[in-house]
């Protein structure tokens, strides 16, 4: 069988929003990016798709967010914890500044097709897709490059550094012998599912486009809704870990009513459009951290270096900001000629207290969410009403949005070229 070989600076393990941010980033600074991606297209199921303003934001300083709207996506407005008809917490995005003063729900393969787009007229660039990495190269006891199996093949792709933003699963990681840290803070599971909304732009069953994230309280299970792109809802239902088992056993009758009582508006739709189990997909929710993220030759960003639960939709806004925050550790360490372990956690030193603080955020946020009782159902909301007029509230918004909001992208991004690699310019420019 042919053996498909290629020599790069930086291998990129995985085309997610990590991925293919980094490697934009490392591209406009001089370096050839080989990215190894295991899909063929970016049509993936399951993938979050609500980008918060922290994202939003960066994408845009990059030049992609214009032409990934362009493709299609659905503006809203606020975060809403309802039961009944009450509205027990809500986050208005609307008192953010302008332009990112909203939610951006968006199908990912139109963020990640737009900044595939803009990596290809670099002729640095090789995009490896159909090829799921399964092996790490070694030289003199560090980490050199990859292999991987492809369509036409074995794939060796060897490189100055191997970058893991191959996902909460990452291959890459276990390679490497790193654990993964996992915990079951949020001891839940989530079935999640799309209904047809039957109306343009993801109608809701009131008609309009719903502006809203909402989380329908039902019992312990806490059900998110938002309107999907083009004509979609997504639904998640929050279940306890291992609790849908027992749901499931009862037959595909119970678990449509346990919907349909789950988020009463929606009832006509689920008992229309839920025909069978594989109309549902039960994923496994936790959150991790990785033991570390650097090795000689490898770092790991994005979920490969710390997974987190679906609340308060924070995954994305960490990958690509990861990506933003790695990118002037690794254009340095190439440019000194050292990609071992201690220059490479470099970037695990700037971005670990973020993490930290998201995840503690992301658990109070699963305690309000969480929380029963009749004095939490009673009091938070005259609380919520009283605090949305302090600056604390526009304070925790913030942080909800942006997470930390000082990175920006490197200013020395297109000057470093001739450090990442003095030999290179005219190769790794854009082709005109
Ligand atoms: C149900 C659910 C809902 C979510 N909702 C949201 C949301 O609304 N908003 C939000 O911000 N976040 C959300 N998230 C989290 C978000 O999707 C992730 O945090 C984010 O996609 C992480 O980006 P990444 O680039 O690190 O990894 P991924 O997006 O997971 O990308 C990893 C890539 O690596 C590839 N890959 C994996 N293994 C290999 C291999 N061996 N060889 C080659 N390629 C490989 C994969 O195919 C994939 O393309 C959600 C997560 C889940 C599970």
């Amino acid at each position: 069988m042919a053996q498909e070989e290629y020599d790069t600076d930086v291998c990129v393990v995985g085309g997610g929003p990590a991925g293919l941010v980094l490697a934009l980033l490392m591209l406009r600074s001089g370096a050839r990016v080989t990215v190894v991606e295991r899909t063929r297209a970016h049509h993936r199921e399951f993938r979050g798709e609500i980008l918060q303003p922290g994202a939003m934001a960066l994408l845009d300083e990059l030049g992609v967010l214009a032409g990934a709207r362009a493709r299609g996506g659905h503006e809203h407005d606020r975060f809403r914890l309802v039961e009944g008809d009450r509205v027990l917490l809500e986050a208005d995005y609307r008192l953010l500044p302008a332009p990112y003063d909203h939610l951006l729900s968006i199908p990912q393969a139109h963020v990640l097709d737009e900044l595939l787009d803009h990596c290809r007229p670099f002729a640095g660039f090789r995009w490896l897709d159909g090829r799921r990495v399964g092996g790490l190269v070694r030289r003199e006891g560090r980490v050199a490059g990859v292999t991987a199996a492809g369509p036409a093949g074995p794939c060796t792709v060897r490189a100055r550094v191997v970058v893991g933003a191959d996902g909460r699963y990452s291959r890459v990681r276990r390679l490497a012998g790193i654990g993964a840290g996992r915990t079951e803070a949020f001891d839940h599971d989530v079935l999640w599912f799309k209904l047809a909304a039957g109306g343009p732009a993801g109608g809701g069953p009131g008609g309009g486009p719903p502006r809203d994230v909402r989380v329908f309280r039902a019992g312990g299970s806490p059900v998110l809704v938002y309107a999907s792109w083009p004509d979609r809802i997504q639904i998640g239902w929050t279940l306890p870990h291992q609790g849908y088992r027992e749901i499931a056993g009862r037959g595909l009758d119970h678990v449509r009513e346990q919907l349909c009582r789950a988020v009463p508006p929606y009832a006509p739709l689920i008992r229309e459009q839920i025909r069978s189990q594989r109309d549902l997909s039960l994923l496994d929710v936790f959150s991790s951290r990785a033991e570390r993220w650097a090795d000689d030759g490898l770092v790991l960003i994005g979920d490969a270096a710390h997974t987190h639960s679906p609340i308060g939709a924070q995954g994305i806004n960490l990958a690509v900001q990861d990506a933003v925050v790695l990118h002037p550790v690794l254009t340095g360490a190439l440019a000194a000629g050292d990609t071992g372990a201690a220059r490479l956690a470099a970037f695990e030193e700037r971005r670990a207290p973020d993490i930290a603080a998201v995840m503690r955020l992301q658990t109070l946020q699963s305690k309000a969410m969480l929380s029963q009782g009749a004095l939490a159902t009673r009091v938070r909301p005259r609380l919520a009403r009283v605090l949305r007029h302090t600056p604390l509230y526009r304070k925790v918004l913030h942080r909800i949005a942006y997470g930390n909001p000082s990175i920006r992208i490197s200013d020395g991004a297109d000057q470093a070229d001739e450090r990442v690699n003095p030999c290179r310019r005219s190769s790794t420019a854009p082709r005109p």
